[in-house]
């Protein structure tokens, strides 16, 4: 009996396994199509100075506009569309598409553009950023790229290099997700980052007594190492001030905005500029 229903199991196991790679397929192909049929969007999120309350830039968070599943958000497409390459042609995409859109803004306002390690391999990616802006004619030092530390740890050198052309194009690089990687801090020293983004895990911990002890640290690292820090994740009045009373340059949460389509950008959050410039 127990051979029999062992036998059920890898079975089952393999119908399982069957259907699972069905699926990916699926996703990969309506992925394939999504790319050729336009169906991304950029959704934007302001990062402001808590001190000023003045918006420095609006981060690009990638959106799929799904025909039968609706916004399908990037958590749940990203790591396919790394596995099968496809993030080279999003990718492209969703930087000139940044690019132009943030033309439209304030010009002291610039736009911050998500980029996988994959996007680094075989050294494309500063030509990619160059294209885009000569195309939009958006000066590079309003362009700002987040990469994760995952970036440093495959093939470092080759990426290093890279992240110098970028700089050397004004463009402004950050460390996302900060505090969650795997990696020695040695890699601060390996790159002069413009800046530090505190991953969203420690202000949800703040309640903790050592998620304090963490927060300040962070604070304390990108002040000695001269990068402006941010605090991203913030929900609530309470964490807004902790991380400001911690000296945190930038602020970014649904506390002072969700990601929103570009085209409600200007009302959301220049609404006051905007009318200036109608009366005169
Ligand atoms: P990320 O770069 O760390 O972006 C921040 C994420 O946190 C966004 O999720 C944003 O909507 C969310 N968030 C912002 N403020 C708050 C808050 O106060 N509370 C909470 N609970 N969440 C907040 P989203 O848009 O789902 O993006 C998830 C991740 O997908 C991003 O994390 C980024 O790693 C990746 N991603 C997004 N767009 C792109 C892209 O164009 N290219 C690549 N390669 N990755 C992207
Ligand atoms: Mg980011
Ligand atoms: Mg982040
Ligand atoms: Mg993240």
């Amino acid at each position: 009996r127990a051979k029999g229903e062992g036998r059920d199991c890898a079975r089952h196991f393999e119908k399982g396994m069957d259907q699972q790679i069905r699926l990916r397929q699926e996703l990969e192909n309506s992925l394939r199509s999504a790319v050729e049929n336009k169906e991304f969007v950029l959704h934007y999120q302001p990062l402001l100075s808590p001190t000023t309350q003045q918006v420095c830039s609006f981060e690009a968070l990638l959106r799929w506009q799904h025909p039968q599943h609706g916004i399908v958000s990037p958590d749940k497409f990203i790591p396919m569309a790394e596995e099968s390459g496809l993030i080279r042609p999003i990718g492209d995409w969703v930087l000139s598409e940044a690019c132009q859109q943030a033309l439209a803004w304030p010009k002291h306002v610039r736009v911050a553009v998500n980029v996988s390690a994959v996007q680094f391999r075989g050294g494309a990616l500063p030509s990619s950023v160059k294209q885009a802006l000569e195309q939009t004619g958006l000066p590079g030092h309003r362009l700002e790229i987040e990469i994760t530390e995952s970036v440093l740890l495959t093939d470092s050198i080759d990426a290093l290099e890279q992240l110098h052309a970028l700089r050397n194009m004004g463009v402004k690089i950050a460390l996302d997700d900060f505090g969650t990687g795997y990696s020695s801090l040695s890699y601060l020293r390996a790159f002069p980052f413009d800046k530090l983004k505190m991953d969203r895990s420690f202000v949800k911990n703040l309640h903790q007594s050592d998620g304090m002890a963490l927060v300040n640290t962070i604070a304390d690292l990108g002040k000695c190492l001269g990068m402006v820090t941010t605090a991203e994740g913030i929900e609530t009045e309470q964490q807004l001030d902790y991380v400001i009373q911690q000296g945190f340059t930038e602020v970014q949460g649904f506390l002072y905005g969700r990601p929103i389509p570009s085209t409600s950008i200007m009302e959301t959050h220049f609404a006051k500029a905007l009318a200036t410039t109608n009366l005169n």
